[in-house]
Protein backbone atom coordinates (compact mmCIF):
# COMPACT_ATOMS: atom_id res chain seq x y z
CA UNK A 1 0.00 0.00 0.00
CA UNK A 2 1.24 3.84 -0.88
CA UNK A 3 0.14 6.71 -0.34
CA UNK A 4 0.31 9.55 -3.09
CA UNK A 5 1.11 12.70 -1.07
CA UNK A 6 0.12 14.91 -3.28
CA UNK A 7 -1.61 14.69 -7.35
CA UNK A 8 -4.38 16.18 -8.87
CA UNK A 9 -7.24 13.52 -9.56
CA UNK A 10 -9.55 16.59 -10.02
CA UNK A 11 -7.82 18.34 -13.04
CA UNK A 12 -9.42 18.27 -16.94
CA UNK A 13 -7.10 15.62 -17.91
CA UNK A 14 -9.35 12.94 -16.07
CA UNK A 15 -12.65 14.20 -17.09
CA UNK A 16 -13.46 11.47 -19.46
CA UNK A 17 -11.90 8.37 -17.20
CA UNK A 18 -11.62 9.64 -13.77
CA UNK A 19 -13.53 6.72 -11.90
CA UNK A 20 -11.38 4.23 -14.07
CA UNK A 21 -8.21 5.76 -13.05
CA UNK A 22 -9.38 5.94 -9.20
CA UNK A 23 -10.55 2.07 -9.53
CA UNK A 24 -6.87 1.34 -10.26
CA UNK A 25 -5.77 3.15 -7.46
CA UNK A 26 -7.89 1.60 -5.06
CA UNK A 27 -7.04 -1.73 -6.06
CA UNK A 28 -3.39 -1.19 -5.21
CA UNK A 29 -5.25 -0.14 -1.76
CA UNK A 30 -3.36 3.51 -2.21
CA UNK A 31 -4.62 7.05 -0.54
CA UNK A 32 -4.42 10.08 -2.31
CA UNK A 33 -4.13 13.07 -1.51
CA UNK A 34 -5.60 15.15 -3.72
CA UNK A 35 -4.57 19.24 -3.84
CA UNK A 36 -6.02 21.98 -5.16
CA UNK A 37 -5.00 25.09 -7.06
CA UNK A 38 -7.93 27.16 -6.52
CA UNK A 39 -10.79 27.19 -5.58
CA UNK A 40 -12.71 25.26 -8.01
CA UNK A 41 -10.26 22.89 -7.38
CA UNK A 42 -10.03 22.90 -3.95
CA UNK A 43 -13.89 22.53 -3.84
CA UNK A 44 -13.69 19.21 -6.21
CA UNK A 45 -10.88 18.15 -3.90
CA UNK A 46 -12.80 18.13 -1.09
CA UNK A 47 -15.89 16.54 -2.80
CA UNK A 48 -13.72 13.57 -3.86
CA UNK A 49 -12.18 12.67 -0.59
CA UNK A 50 -16.44 13.24 0.89
CA UNK A 51 -17.44 10.64 -1.78
CA UNK A 52 -14.17 8.31 -1.35
CA UNK A 53 -12.74 6.80 1.67
CA UNK A 54 -9.07 6.56 0.32
CA UNK A 55 -9.06 10.24 -0.51
CA UNK A 56 -7.86 13.28 1.29
CA UNK A 57 -8.02 16.84 0.05
CA UNK A 58 -5.76 19.80 0.51
CA UNK A 59 -6.79 23.33 -0.14
CA UNK A 60 -5.45 26.26 -1.06
CA UNK A 61 -4.26 29.39 -3.72
CA UNK A 62 -1.15 28.03 -5.97
CA UNK A 63 0.88 30.80 -6.69
CA UNK A 64 0.88 30.40 -10.27
CA UNK A 65 -2.90 31.98 -9.97
CA UNK A 66 -2.60 34.69 -8.23
CA UNK A 67 -1.73 36.63 -11.14
CA UNK A 68 -3.41 36.24 -14.99
CA UNK A 69 -0.97 34.70 -16.89
CA UNK A 70 0.20 32.32 -20.35
CA UNK A 71 1.17 28.80 -19.41
CA UNK A 72 2.92 27.08 -22.44
CA UNK A 73 4.98 23.88 -21.48
CA UNK A 74 5.69 20.54 -22.45
CA UNK A 75 2.87 18.98 -20.82
CA UNK A 76 0.74 22.27 -19.42
CA UNK A 77 -0.80 24.41 -21.59
CA UNK A 78 -3.49 27.00 -20.27
CA UNK A 79 -4.07 30.50 -19.16
CA UNK A 80 -4.24 30.87 -15.51
CA UNK A 81 -7.05 33.00 -13.49
CA UNK A 82 -6.18 35.82 -11.38
CA UNK A 83 -7.75 34.85 -8.01
CA UNK A 84 -7.33 36.47 -3.88
CA UNK A 85 -7.45 34.16 -1.75
CA UNK A 86 -10.53 34.30 0.69
CA UNK A 87 -9.80 33.52 4.04
CA UNK A 88 -13.25 32.23 5.10
CA UNK A 89 -13.88 30.44 2.03
CA UNK A 90 -10.94 28.15 2.65
CA UNK A 91 -11.46 28.31 6.37
CA UNK A 92 -15.13 26.55 5.81
CA UNK A 93 -13.56 24.16 3.32
CA UNK A 94 -11.37 22.67 5.67
CA UNK A 95 -13.25 21.99 8.73
CA UNK A 96 -14.07 18.71 6.73
CA UNK A 97 -12.37 16.11 8.70
CA UNK A 98 -11.46 14.74 5.00
CA UNK A 99 -9.23 18.00 4.56
CA UNK A 100 -5.72 17.81 5.83
CA UNK A 101 -3.64 20.49 4.71
CA UNK A 102 -3.50 23.74 3.15
CA UNK A 103 -1.72 24.47 -0.35
CA UNK A 104 -0.59 24.11 -2.16
CA UNK A 105 0.86 27.68 -2.07
CA UNK A 106 4.28 29.30 -2.26
CA UNK A 107 6.08 30.86 -4.70
CA UNK A 108 6.56 30.54 -8.68
CA UNK A 109 8.88 33.10 -10.28
CA UNK A 110 8.98 30.53 -13.25
CA UNK A 111 6.03 32.29 -14.82
CA UNK A 112 6.41 35.59 -14.52
CA UNK A 113 4.20 37.87 -16.77
CA UNK A 114 5.18 40.00 -19.82
CA UNK A 115 5.51 43.23 -18.44
CA UNK A 116 5.50 42.70 -15.02
CA UNK A 117 7.76 43.90 -12.42
CA UNK A 118 9.49 40.94 -10.57
CA UNK A 119 9.41 42.48 -6.90
CA UNK A 120 5.77 43.36 -6.77
CA UNK A 121 5.01 39.73 -8.46
CA UNK A 122 6.88 38.05 -5.40
CA UNK A 123 5.17 40.64 -2.86
CA UNK A 124 1.74 39.53 -3.85
CA UNK A 125 2.35 36.02 -3.59
CA UNK A 126 4.32 36.91 -0.46
CA UNK A 127 1.18 38.34 0.72
CA UNK A 128 -1.21 35.37 -0.30
CA UNK A 129 1.22 32.98 0.96
CA UNK A 130 1.34 34.50 4.40
CA UNK A 131 -2.20 34.39 4.53
CA UNK A 132 -2.16 30.51 4.13
CA UNK A 133 0.36 29.79 6.44
CA UNK A 134 -1.76 32.24 9.04
CA UNK A 135 -4.54 29.75 8.35
CA UNK A 136 -2.99 26.94 8.79
CA UNK A 137 -1.92 27.82 11.93
CA UNK A 138 -5.01 28.83 13.30
CA UNK A 139 -6.37 25.37 12.21
CA UNK A 140 -2.85 23.66 13.20
CA UNK A 141 -2.94 22.03 9.83
CA UNK A 142 0.24 21.36 7.62
CA UNK A 143 1.26 23.61 4.50
CA UNK A 144 1.84 21.94 1.36
CA UNK A 145 4.83 24.34 -0.26
CA UNK A 146 5.16 24.91 -3.96
CA UNK A 147 8.48 26.39 -4.80
CA UNK A 148 9.73 26.96 -8.31
CA UNK A 149 13.26 29.63 -9.39
CA UNK A 150 12.44 30.69 -5.85
CA UNK A 151 14.13 28.60 -3.18
CA UNK A 152 16.40 31.83 -2.10
CA UNK A 153 13.21 33.73 -1.87
CA UNK A 154 11.17 31.14 0.20
CA UNK A 155 14.12 30.46 2.38
CA UNK A 156 14.59 33.84 3.23
CA UNK A 157 10.59 34.30 3.89
CA UNK A 158 10.02 30.98 5.97
CA UNK A 159 13.05 32.33 7.71
CA UNK A 160 11.07 35.28 8.56
CA UNK A 161 7.85 33.52 9.10
CA UNK A 162 9.42 31.07 11.65
CA UNK A 163 9.99 33.82 14.23
CA UNK A 164 6.02 34.30 15.13
CA UNK A 165 5.86 30.32 15.62
CA UNK A 166 6.90 27.44 13.98
CA UNK A 167 5.13 25.93 10.89
CA UNK A 168 4.65 22.10 9.73
CA UNK A 169 4.65 21.17 6.12
CA UNK A 170 6.28 19.59 2.61
CA UNK A 171 8.31 21.22 0.27
CA UNK A 172 6.03 19.74 -2.33
CA UNK A 173 8.20 17.78 -5.89
CA UNK A 174 11.39 18.84 -4.19
CA UNK A 175 14.13 19.26 -7.62
CA UNK A 176 16.72 21.75 -5.94
CA UNK A 177 19.76 21.06 -4.86
CA UNK A 178 21.39 20.00 -1.14
CA UNK A 179 21.85 23.45 0.14
CA UNK A 180 18.27 24.24 0.20
CA UNK A 181 17.28 20.58 1.10
CA UNK A 182 19.10 21.64 4.56
CA UNK A 183 17.44 24.71 5.23
CA UNK A 184 14.28 23.27 4.62
CA UNK A 185 14.71 20.43 6.63
CA UNK A 186 16.19 22.82 9.56
CA UNK A 187 13.07 24.49 9.66
CA UNK A 188 11.64 20.90 10.24
CA UNK A 189 10.30 20.37 6.95
CA UNK A 190 9.75 17.39 5.06
CA UNK A 191 10.50 17.08 1.29
CA UNK A 192 8.30 15.77 -1.27
CA UNK A 193 9.97 13.39 -4.46
CA UNK A 194 7.93 12.81 -7.84
CA UNK A 195 9.12 11.04 -10.87
CA UNK A 196 11.71 13.65 -11.46
CA UNK A 197 13.75 11.64 -9.89
CA UNK A 198 13.79 8.70 -12.44
CA UNK A 199 14.36 10.75 -15.32
CA UNK A 200 17.79 11.00 -16.69
CA UNK A 201 20.26 13.93 -16.51
CA UNK A 202 19.43 16.35 -19.25
CA UNK A 203 22.03 16.34 -22.08
CA UNK A 204 22.34 20.18 -22.27
CA UNK A 205 23.10 20.20 -18.20
CA UNK A 206 23.24 17.21 -16.46
CA UNK A 207 23.65 19.39 -12.88
CA UNK A 208 20.68 19.72 -11.56
CA UNK A 209 20.01 16.01 -12.03
CA UNK A 210 22.80 15.21 -10.20
CA UNK A 211 22.34 17.72 -7.47
CA UNK A 212 18.94 16.00 -6.47
CA UNK A 213 20.03 12.73 -6.86
CA UNK A 214 22.70 14.02 -3.68
CA UNK A 215 19.33 15.30 -1.89
CA UNK A 216 17.69 11.98 -2.58
CA UNK A 217 21.06 10.23 -1.00
CA UNK A 218 21.54 12.48 1.79
CA UNK A 219 18.05 13.27 2.98
CA UNK A 220 17.56 11.24 6.10
CA UNK A 221 14.44 8.87 4.90
CA UNK A 222 11.77 9.74 8.25
CA UNK A 223 12.42 13.27 6.15
CA UNK A 224 11.10 12.47 2.84
CA UNK A 225 7.57 11.93 1.42
CA UNK A 226 6.72 10.75 -2.10
CA UNK A 227 4.29 11.82 -4.76
CA UNK A 228 3.24 11.89 -8.64
CA UNK A 229 2.07 15.77 -9.45
CA UNK A 230 -0.35 13.33 -11.36
CA UNK A 231 -1.60 13.90 -14.02
CA UNK A 232 1.87 15.95 -14.91
CA UNK A 233 5.60 14.25 -14.39
CA UNK A 234 5.40 10.34 -15.52
CA UNK A 235 7.95 8.84 -13.81
CA UNK A 236 10.68 7.82 -16.82
CA UNK A 237 9.28 4.08 -17.36
CA UNK A 238 5.95 5.88 -18.40
CA UNK A 239 7.06 9.22 -19.42
CA UNK A 240 5.23 11.14 -22.25
CA UNK A 241 1.68 9.45 -20.79
CA UNK A 242 -0.50 11.00 -18.34
CA UNK A 243 0.66 10.70 -14.78
CA UNK A 244 -1.80 8.51 -12.60
CA UNK A 245 -1.14 7.94 -8.73
CA UNK A 246 -0.59 4.75 -8.84
CA UNK A 247 2.81 5.45 -10.56
CA UNK A 248 3.90 6.66 -7.35
CA UNK A 249 5.47 3.07 -6.56
CA UNK A 250 8.11 4.22 -9.58
CA UNK A 251 9.43 7.25 -7.13
CA UNK A 252 9.72 4.87 -4.03
CA UNK A 253 11.41 2.34 -6.09
CA UNK A 254 13.75 4.50 -7.44
CA UNK A 255 14.40 5.77 -3.47
CA UNK A 256 15.33 2.28 -2.73
CA UNK A 257 17.96 2.18 -5.62
CA UNK A 258 19.30 5.49 -4.49
CA UNK A 259 19.59 4.59 -0.82
CA UNK A 260 20.38 0.39 -1.15
CA UNK A 261 17.31 0.28 0.90
CA UNK A 262 14.34 -2.74 0.14
CA UNK A 263 11.13 -1.32 -1.56
CA UNK A 264 8.88 -2.24 1.00
CA UNK A 265 11.00 -0.42 4.16
CA UNK A 266 11.32 2.70 1.50
CA UNK A 267 7.15 2.59 1.39
CA UNK A 268 6.34 1.87 4.96
CA UNK A 269 8.55 4.52 6.51
CA UNK A 270 7.02 7.15 3.33
CA UNK A 271 3.69 5.89 4.53
CA UNK A 272 4.22 6.50 7.91
CA UNK A 273 6.22 9.90 7.28
CA UNK A 274 2.78 11.11 5.76
CA UNK A 275 0.34 10.06 8.59
CA UNK A 276 2.80 11.76 11.13
CA UNK A 277 2.67 15.19 8.71
CA UNK A 278 -1.11 14.92 8.03
CA UNK A 279 -2.15 14.14 11.14
CA UNK A 280 -5.99 14.05 9.74
CA UNK A 281 -4.87 10.67 7.55
CA UNK A 282 -6.42 7.90 9.30
ZN1 LIG B 1 0.86 20.05 -7.76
Amino acid sequence: MLIDTHCHIQFNAYKNDADEVLKRCQEKEMILNVVGSQRDTSLRAAELARRYGFIYATVGLHPIHTHETEVDEEEIKFKTREEDFDYEFYKQLVSDPKVIAIGECGFELYHVPEGMNKEKFLQKQKDIFLKQINLARELELPLVIHVRDAHEEMAQFLDEVRKGSTISGVVHCYTGNWHYAQKYLDMGLYLGFTGVITFPPKKTGPQPQADLLEVVKKIPIDKVLIETDAPYLAPQAYRGQRCEPWMVEEVAKKIAEIKGMALNDVARIANSNAKKLFKKIK
